[in-house]
């Protein structure tokens, strides 16, 4: 089925007075050929419910409702969500009833009509890594997922522990799964074109690591180690623990070298941390 291209998102935009926003990231993919790998890179089962995040205009709206069972897409944005259902119609025409559009913010969205298996979008760059964490820890349900963000955020998402761009969007995200980068997408399949290349994530869910803590917890220790990245875990978390030395006894007590850097732990190193906090002093 046919895709839309530049005339298709242009004449759209035209039609709707859209002048597309930095604010809101829109940039919209005007090439089939991307939205094909995108939906090929997302393993899509017939079956599914995708949720979408930012359809936009329709584009990979259109490809994941041709994989897809149903989709779910929460727009932001009140024309562009009002106008989904007329493109879906337009261009699908027997789709129209597998497409659900929730004109919502994807931060704080809470409820949705159905619980989606997969996540797939093109999200906008700003909010991308706090929507995508915000998605994991309210829909248990997303089993699996392809997104696209800024290249770099991609790499930041992917990273392993002790690579440079290691951070708290690496640690978090591995909370929740295990993330691969799937691929770079030039700047020239959009409209507008943005200023710096775009990554592909591909996410699998696994099971959170086993701690007593929670996660809120484990959360607070990475954003305390990361906010003095170039700190010893000692100093950076005296904060955190109500002194240095307090800090040094959770560390050792979770098998922690007190002087290495947050940057060399995973997920379980941290989770490690925030349970050692919680147990009496010996
Ligand atoms: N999926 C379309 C495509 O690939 O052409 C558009 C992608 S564009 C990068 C990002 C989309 O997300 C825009 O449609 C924008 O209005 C929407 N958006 C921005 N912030 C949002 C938010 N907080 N919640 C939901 N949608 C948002």
């Amino acid at each position: 089925a046919p895709l839309l291209g530049a005339t298709e998102i242009r004449r759209l935009a035209d039609e709707l007075g859209v002048r597309p926003t930095k604010t809101l990231g829109q940039n919209f993919v005007i090439d089939g050929n991307t939205i094909r790998r995108i939906v090929a890179a997302a393993h899509i089962d017939p079956g599914e419910t995708v949720l979408e995040v930012g359809p936009g205009l329709g584009s990979l709206t259109l490809g994941l409702l041709d994989a897809a069972r149903h989709v779910v897409a929460v727009e932001i944005d009140p024309v562009l969500a009002a106008r989904l259902p007329e493109t879906i119609a337009r261009f699908r025409p027997g789709k129209a009833a597998s497409c659900d559009v929730v004109l919502a913010d994807a931060l704080r969205v809470t409820e949705l009509p159905a619980e989606p298996s997969a996540l797939v979008a093109n999200l906008p760059y700003n909010v991308a890594v706090p929507v995508v964490l915000h998605l994991l820890a309210r829909f248990p349900a997303l089993r699996h997922g392809l997104v696209m963000v800024q290249d770099e955020v991609a790499d930041r998402l992917a990273a392993p522990p002790g690579s440079k761009v290691y951070g708290v969007p690496s640690v978090k995200a591995a909370w929740y799964g295990t993330m691969r980068k799937a691929g770079v997408i030039g700047m020239n399949v959009f409209w507008p074109a943005p200023k710096i290349a775009s990554g592909l994530v591909a996410f699998e869910r696994h099971e959170p690591p086993a701690t007593t803590a929670s996660r809120e917890e484990v959360f607070a220790v990475i954003d305390a180690a990361f906010a003095q990245r170039r700190k010893t875990l000692r100093a950076a978390l005296a904060g955190w623990a109500g002194g240095a030395i307090h800090a040094e006894d959770a560390l050792l007590r979770a098998g922690i070298d007190p002087t290495a850097r947050g940057e060399v732990l995973d997920i379980h190193g941290f989770a490690r941390i925030a349970e050692s906090k919680q147990l009496p002093l010996a």
